[in-house]
């Protein structure tokens, strides 16, 4: 590989006793195939193709060393010499691609689902519905030694090293941070008792692996809740793992209860490299920089800059097996960057779904969805070059089928175009630029600003069709609905319509939130946001000068009054994602946004919007109603029937059902059509 490109992230690391290739690690991510054995091989195809594609080591999903240690029910468990051959699969796999493996053992503590947990002190979590037992004595001895013992499993079954889960509030977290320590024997009180068990931890599996072993331990270097450890906690901690035997120093940011998001798509790139560099200055061994690294050149910078030694990257790998190599290559703008939606993926573990990615469905699936190079390449035409479109021209093309691309619009990218114009989701634009390559590199004949008939389909002699038209918004029957003051979420988001300072939004679903951070985001702020100014926002010290870096937010200068309104009476915002529908509902609600639930729309006119909410009416005096009621599929080119002679008619994406319809089905149900032409 050449070294030219990105000089720090290219660099070899010697470690003494191993060297790694380059300065990429690809994070630690619960995949749902790591919890069955015989989801193995194909856990050993998804690793397989990440260390192909050149990440300097890989980090296994978080793997328990005992049945209190589980995350949830029969979670993967590495504590018997029976589960040695199944991880041998995956271990072999990545050495035969000339990559490093280190197995994360994780002990979840109180986060637990499932009723043998086990903590520091028997103080329930927020986010689990099972109060733990405070381990005693004896338990504690059990603990430090079942992490031993699964270090050595690990190192039997081939793993270049492991890595010790200490932050994100899982069991280490729960002993090193009060908020969670009440004990007042030698492991609670003190930093130094609070920190005893983690030490122990690592000198017993530093002594059990001897030292040519990678001991990764991932700290918790801003817990992002009350009662988490200031950064002289921190760095007394940091400074007893080094000297206990640990040889890279990860980072960690937020427990999972924290009110602070740290890796959804609207926290800025590389947020907390800031946080790693001050580690950095405190410690001999390598440090690693995470969360929100997307791209070379942010990483690059990071490193040059002196934050880190290495970064980590978890999500990146989801979507983009190669990443590594086409940064590398000098061909950045082929790698298919992570949007950090956490729509495919966190989402998915969190409902206890395999995870996979919206940009890429192939991830976590690489053994069932294959592209594979036609025997009779096609003509086919796409029609629309949204998601589901694209995805399904570049498939079909890059498997050899001769793929013509209309849109109707002079660019592609379909809604997604109108969806990176939303504060906090710019990375969207990626996957535009992405699939924009793609097209060119798989030899797709795009024709856009043209929008087809079925004629001319079917004069052009095509073997197959597909239609990816997508949707038309809904406009729903309202008395007043054609007033000037009402709009649609397209003539704002994308026709740029200017709108008032009072504004109601009809509609709560995903669109509708988007609107309402759209319409209050102060124009005095750039974007995309500047991390300080984010930080500042949502009351991070980056210093931790305060237990867990919190300090007052500041207060938002909101560029308009907005109301937002369903007719359903659940909670606002009650279907937006598992694991970033709540960081929507903070920012509204910080904005000042009145959220209304089992609202009854009367009419509008020029005094505004009349509304019924629990049996009372009301106006709101706004001065534009934008409209946000879901859509409609576009689908006109389709025939009733199937057409004798003629192509074949596919239907896709919106196109298809546009209830329920996002772009993970969107561009899965394209590359799956593709996959099987
Ligand atoms: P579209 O993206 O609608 O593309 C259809 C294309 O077909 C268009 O480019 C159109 O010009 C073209 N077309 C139609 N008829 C013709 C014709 N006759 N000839 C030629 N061309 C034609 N989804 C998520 O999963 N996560 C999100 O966070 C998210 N946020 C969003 C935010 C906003 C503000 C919006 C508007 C949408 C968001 N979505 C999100 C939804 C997502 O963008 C859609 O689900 C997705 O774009 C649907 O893809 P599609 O290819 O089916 O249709
Ligand atoms: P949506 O989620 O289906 O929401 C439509 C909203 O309109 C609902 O709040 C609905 O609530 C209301 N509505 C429906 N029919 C109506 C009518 N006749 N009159 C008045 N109100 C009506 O759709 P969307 O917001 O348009 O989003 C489209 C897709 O994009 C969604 O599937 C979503 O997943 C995806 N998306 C995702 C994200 C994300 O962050 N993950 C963000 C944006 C979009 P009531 O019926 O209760 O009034
Ligand atoms: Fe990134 Fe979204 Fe894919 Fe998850 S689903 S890896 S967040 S692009």
């Amino acid at each position: 590989m050449t070294h030219s490109h990105y000089p720090h992230l290219l660099a070899p690391l010697d470690l003494g006793f191993t060297t790694l290739k380059n300065r990429v690690i690809m994070g630690s991510m619960h995949t749902g195939l790591e919890d069955r054995f015989y989801n193995y091989g194909k856990l050993a195809a998804f690793y397989r193709e990440r260390a192909r594609g050149g990440a300097g080591l890989i980090v296994t999903g978080g793997i328990s060393p005992n049945r209190q240690g589980w995350l949830l029910p029969f979670g993967g468990t590495l504590n018997f010499i029976g589960d040695v051959p199944n991880h041998r699969k995956v271990t072999r796999a990545v050495h035969e691609e000339g990559g490093k493996i280190v197995l994360q053992i994780l002990h979840a503590g109180r986060y637990g689902y499932q009723p043998f947990v086990v903590s520091a002190s028997s103080v329930k979590s927020p986010i689990s519905k099972f109060r733990p037992k405070a381990l005693d004595a004896a338990g504690i001895e059990a603990t430090i030694a079942a992490y031993a013992r699964c270090a050595k499993l690990a190192q039997m079954a081939g793993y270049d090293g492991v890595e010790v889960m200490g932050s994100e509030g899982y069991l280490l977290n729960q002993f090193l941070c009060a908020r969670t320590n009440k004990r007042s024997d030698e492991w609670g009180g003190s930093i130094e008792n609070r920190m005893r068990l983690a030490v122990e931890v690592v000198r017993r599996i530093r002594a059990a692996v001897g030292p040519d072993f990678i001991l990764m331990y991932r700290h918790s270097v801003l817990d992002l809740v009350e009662g988490g450890n200031t950064w002289d906690e921190v760095i007394t901690v940091a400074k007893a793992l080094e000297a206990a035997g640990v040889t890279i120093l990860n980072t960690g940011y937020g427990w999972h209860e924290a009110r602070i998001p740290t890796i959804v798509t609207s926290v800025p790139r590389a947020a907390f490299a800031q946080v790693a560099g001050q580690l950095r200055n405190e410690v001999k061994i390598p440090v690693v920089a995470s969360n929100r690294i997307n791209m070379p050149d942010d990483a690059e910078a990071l490193l040059a800059g002196g934050s880190a030694d290495l970064v980590s990257m978890a999500r990146p790998f989801l979507a983009d097996a190669e990443w590594v190599a086409k940064a590398a290559g000098g061909r950045v703008d082929e790698i298919n960057t992570c949007i950090a939606c956490n729509q495919a993926c966190l989402d998915h573990t969190f409902s206890n779904k395999r995870a996979s990615c919206l940009v890429n469905p192939r991830a976590c699936h690489e053994t069932e969805l294959v592209y594979r190079p036609s025997a009779r390449p096609r003509r086919v035409a796409v029609v629309g070059a949204g998601p589901a479109g694209l995805s399904a021209a570049t498939v079909a093309a890059g498997r050899g089928h001769r793929v013509t691309l209309f849109d109707a619009s002079n660019s592609i990218g379909g809604q997604f175009k109108v969806a990176m114009r939303v504060p906090g989701k710019e990375e969207f634009a990626e996957t535009i630029r992405y699939f924009g390559r793609q097209l060119a590199l798989t030899n797709v004949d795009l024709r856009l600003g043209r929008r087809v008939s079925r004629e001319e389909l079917l004069a052009e002699g095509y073997d197959d069709v597909i239609l990816a038209t997508g949707i038309t918004t809904r406009k729903p029957k309202i008395a007043g609905i054609d007033h000037p003051k009402v709009l649609s979420y397209l003539d704002v988001l994308r026709d740029g319509r200017p709108v008032g300072r009072r504004v109601a939004i009809i509609g709560a679903g995903g669109i509708g939130f988007d609107m309402g951070e759209f319409l209050v985001h102060d124009p005095a702020v750039p974007l995309p946001v500047p991390a300080p100014h984010w930080m500042a926002e949502w009351g991070v010290d980056p210093g931790a000068s305060t237990p867990g870096g919190l300090v007052p937010p500041v207060k938002p200068h909101p560029a308009r009054e907005v109301w937002l309104l369903q007719r359903k009476t659940t909670r606002p915002g009650a279907g937006l994602g598992k694991t970033s529908g709540w960081v929507h509902r903070a920012t509204l609600a910080r904005n000042g946004v009145q959220m209304l639930a089992g609202v009854q729309y009367e009419r509008i006119d020029d005094a505004g919007l009349h509304i019924t909410v629990g049996g009372e009416q009301r106006l709101l005096e706004v001065d534009n109603v934008v409209i946000c009621a879901g859509q409609e599929s576009l689908a006109e080119l389709m025939p009733a029937e199937p057409i004798a002679g003629g192509p074949r008619f596919y239907k896709i994406g919106g196109a298809a059902l546009a209830a329920e319809l996002d772009a993970k089905r969107a561009i899965r149900e394209g590359a799956e059509l593709a996959a099987r032409l």
